[in-house]
C-alpha cells in the first residue's frame, strides 16, 4: 500500500469517527430528553427488558467484521454512558442541590445564623453525665460568647454494655442549663418515636453518623419545624450523604446543616479519616451550611485544632468538637475531648486563626 492510499484511508476514519461523535451527541441529546419524560412519570431509569431488545435489534442487523461479542461490548459502554447521563440530570434536580436553589440555605437557630459566612462553633460534651457537668462547659462556652452547646442524651454506642446515655433525663438537663444561660440545644435523637417529645428540649435535632441511613428517622425529621444537623454516614459516600439530606427536605424541613465527622478507611493512625474535600464538594454540590466535626473524625486531641483550622481555611460554616470537665473520668470518648483549659486555648488559637484569614 501506498503512503498515498493510507492517508486516504486514514482521512476517511477520521471522517467516520466524526460521524460517530455526531451521532452520539443527537443520542446524548435524546437520552436526555427520555430522562426528563421518565421522571416526570416516575419510571426506573434502568430498564433491562428495553435494553435486551435494543441489543437484539443491533445483532439482528449485524453482519461487518466485528465479532457480536464487541459489537455487543461496545453498544453495553453506550447504554451505560446513556444511564450515566440521566442519573447526572436526576441529582442536578434534587432539593437540597444548587441547581434546584442557587443561595446559600442559612440556618436559624434561635437568632444564631448558620451558613451566612460568619464561621462559627458547636462545643460541649460528649454526653450530658449531669448537671453539673453540663452546666461547667456551658460557662466555659459562655467565655468565648459560643451559644451553641452540644451533647449527647441517647448515645449510640459500639458495645451495649457501654453507657448509653441519660435518655429524657439528659434532655431536661440540656434545656435547663440552656436556658439559664441563653444557649441552644444541639442533641442526637435516634428513634423516630422520640422527635415528638424532643421539639420540647432540644434546638437542634442531631441525627447520627450511624443513622443517615435510617430513612424512617429522616422522615420524621423531615416532617418538623426544627432544624436538624445530619452527619455523614460511617461509611457514605458524598451521594449517599445528599440524598440523606433530601429525605429530609423532601419533608418538607430544608433546615439542615451537613456534618463532615470522618470516614472509615485503612488508615489506623486517627479514629476515623477526616474527609476534608467533602466541604467544598457539599458547599458546591448543594446550598446547605456544612459543619466539621473534628473530634469524632479524629479522635485524637492533638489534631482537633489543626483539623478545626483546616476546616475554618476550607470553608466550612461551623466546626464541632467535644468538651468535658474531666475527661479522664468521662463516660464516653475520655480519649479525645478536650478539659476546660485546653478548650480556652483550642477558642483563642481558633479565633486569632480566623482573624488571619480575613
Ligand atoms: C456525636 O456527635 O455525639 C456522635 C456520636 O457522633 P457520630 O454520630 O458522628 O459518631
Ligand atoms: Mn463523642
Amino acid at each position: 500500500m501506498s503512503e498515498n492510499q493510507l492517508a486516504k484511508l486514514r482521512e476517511q476514519v477520521d471522517q467516520i469517527n466524526l460521524q460517530i461523535l455526531e451521532l452520539l451527541n443527537e443520542r446524548g441529546k435524546i437520552v436526555q430528553a427520555i430522562g426528563e419524560e421518565k421522571k416526570k412519570h416516575g419510571t426506573n431509569r434502568f430498564d433491562p427488558v428495553r435494553e435486551r431488545e435494543s441489543l437484539d435489534l443491533l445483532l439482528k442487523n449485524y453482519d461487518g467484521p466485528y465479532t457480536e461479542a464487541t459489537i455487543k461490548h461496545l453498544f453495553k459502554q453506550i447504554f451505560k454512558a446513556s444511564l450515566e447521563l440521566q442519573e447526572i440530570d436526576y441529582e442536578r434536580t434534587l432539593l437540597v442541590s444548587r441547581k434546584a436553589h442557587p443561595e446559600n440555605t442559612v440556618v436559624n437557630i434561635n437568632g444564631e445564623t448558620v451558613g451566612d459566612g460568619v464561621q462559627r462553633f458547636v462545643m460541649g460534651p460528649c454526653a450530658v453525665e449531669s448537671y453539673e457537668q453540663v452546666r461547667e462547659v456551658a460557662l466555659a462556652l459562655k467565655e468565648h460568647g459560643l451559644t451553641l452547646m452540644r451533647g449527647g442524651a441517647y448515645k449510640p454506642r459500639t458495645s451495649p454494655y457501654d453507657f448509653q446515655g441519660l435518655g429524657v433525663e439528659g434532655l431536661k438537663i440540656l434545656r435547663q442549663v440552656a436556658d439559664e444561660l441563653e444557649l441552644s440545644v444541639i442533641t442526637e435523637i435516634v428513634t423516630p418515636q422520640d422527635v415528638e417529645l424532643a421539639l420540647d428540649y432540644v434546638d437542634v435535632i442531631q441525627v447520627g453518623a450511624r443513622n443517615m441511613q435510617n430513612f424512617e428517622l429522616l422522615k420524621t425529621v423531615g416532617s418538623v419545624k426544627k432544624p436538624v444537623l445530619l452527619k455523614r454516614g460511617l461509611s457514605a459516600t458524598i451521594s449517599e450523604f445528599i440524598n440523606a439530606a433530601e429525605y429530609i427536605m423532601a419533608g418538607g424541613n430544608d433546615q439542615i446543616i451537613l456534618c463532615e465527622r470522618g470516614i472509615r478507611t485503612y488508615e489506623r493512625a486517627t479514629r476515623n479519616t477526616l474527609d476534608i474535600s467533602a466541604v467544598p464538594i457539599l458547599k458546591k454540590e448543594t446550598h446547605l451550611p456544612v459543619a466539621v466535626d473534628v473530634t469524632h473524625s479524629t479522635g485524637r486531641r492533638d489534631l482537633l485544632l489543626p483539623t478545626a483550622k483546616a476546616a475554618l481555611a476550607i470553608g466550612a460554616d461551623l466546626v464541632m468538637a467535644e468538651v468535658h470537665p474531666d475527661p479522664a473520668v468521662a463516660l464516653s470518648d475520655s480519649l479525645q475531648q478536650m478539659d476546660i483549659p485546653q478548650f480556652h486555648d483550642f477558642m483563642n488559637e481558633l479565633n486569632a486563626f480566623k482573624e488571619r484569614l480575613v
